[in-house]
């Protein structure tokens, strides 16, 4: 979320050096944890991993290079910088070809520390940043392509389908069965087309209006109990929203296809039947410039290990998903509207979804 505290791992075996760190990258503002050795260090990593680590080259059991070695194999996006004693500058810059970001020699000042800091992890946003424009390029060509040439023929398949249905003796079961199979399958790859068109269609940016939250909702509680037919009856849906929600700066057929997905996968993840409750409220901590809306479904949630691939395009745990609503979604909301969107599950209890979003977008990402 905006505001967020970043977080950074200490590593160095000698307790002072690790509790004046600790004090001065906390009081600026900084989440730290801290760890005396390499394998206490890895652990840590693994179970929390943080943005920076701060690693001393001198570790009582594994070497600071190995331990550099297995956070640049496993943990891409956590930046390392550093920390040598005197005299073993040499072997830091040795360790920079390796994949450090910097290094500091002890004794160092805090400004020293902070600036080291602060630059490492800008070094590392814009390595992530890039990363992810990597992927995309290659997609937005890709995609309408695949579009072009899957929806001739489709169209083709349907307008054929069409023909034999006229034709045929429906009364036999097994004719029946088999066209309306066809004309599922065709209907699902038409929405796989318009999902991929969808997720690669780029930002309108002259369409922002101030738009009202609770339309919004209104507007795709709509759709989606259009679609789910069947199941809607068993869901039960409550909206919760503060009367003084003010209206947010965006574009509306974008926010309405990011709110769509997000509901889609509360509807289809309550199979049985269920409770949907949509909440909105003016963010707490900065008074009314954010609004936040929580999606809670009391379906089965999401297991552990699937939780850090929500967002990744082709995602799925369906059958019959794209794994392209999520990935959509945050594309809508935090890149082209600077807002935020994070999913919080438990197995077994539910999972809500958290939208929060600026009421007056940023100049630079409208
Ligand atoms: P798709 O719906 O096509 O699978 P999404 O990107 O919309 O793709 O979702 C990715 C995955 O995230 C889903 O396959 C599902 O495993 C999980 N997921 C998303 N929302 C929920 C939810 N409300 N409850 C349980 N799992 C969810
Ligand atoms: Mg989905």
């Amino acid at each position: 979320m905006k505001g967020k505290k970043r977080k950074v791992l200490i590593v160095d075996d000698n307790p002072e050096i690790t509790s004046l760190v600790s004090i001065i990258l906390e009081n600026d503002g900084y989440e730290t944890s801290v760890a005396f050795t390499g394998s206490a260090a890895l652990e840590k990593i693994s179970s929390y991993p943080p943005e920076l680590v701060l690693l001393d080259l001198n570790l009582p059991d594994l070497s600071g290079e190995k331990v550099l070695k297995r956070i640049r194999k496993d943990y891409e996006d956590t930046a390392v910088v550093i920390i040598t004693g005197f005299g073993s500058e040499k072997v830091a810059v040795d360790l920079m070809k390796g994949g450090a970001v910097d290094f500091i020699s002890k004794p160092f000042e805090r400004e020293t520390l902070l600036k080291a800091v602060k630059s490492a992890l800008k070094i590392r946003d814009n390595l992530i940043e890039e990363k992810r424009h990597e992927g995309y390029s290659s997609l937005e060509e890709f995609f309408p392509f695949l579009a072009h040439e899957v929806r001739n023929p489709l169209h083709a398949i349907g307008g054929a389908l069409a023909i034999i249905q006229r034709r045929s003796n429906l009364n036999d079961p097994l004719v029946a069965q088999s066209i309306q199979i066809i004309q599922e399958e065709v209907q699902h790859l038409n929405e796989f087309v318009q999902d991929c068109l969808d997720f690669v269609r780029p930002p309108a940016a002259n369409r922002y209006t101030f738009l009202e939250i609770k339309e919004l909702i209104a507007a795709v509680v709509n759709v989606v109990s259009y679609m789910f037919e069947h199941r809607s009856r068993k869901i039960q849906i409550t909206a919760d929203l503060d009367p003084g929600l003010r209206k947010v700066h965006a574009n509306y057929e974008e926010m309405k296809q990011a709110f769509l997905n997000i509901v889609k996968n509360a509807f289809e993840a309550m199979e049985d039947g269920g409770e949907l409750v949509i909440k909105a409220c003016p963010r707490s901590d900065t008074g009314s410039d954010w609004v936040r809306i929580v999606f809670s479904d009391s379906g089965p949630g999401i297991k552990k290990e699937d939780s850090k691939n929500l967002f990744n395009p082709f995602f799925t745990t369906k059958l019959r998903g794209t794994g392209l609503g999520l990935a959509l979604s945050k594309r809508i909301i935090e890149e082209r509207h600077g807002g935020r969107i994070e999913v919080e599950s438990e197995e077994g209890k539910g999972t809500s979804v958290i939208v929060e979003l600026p009421v007056e977008v940023r100049e630079e990402v409208a």
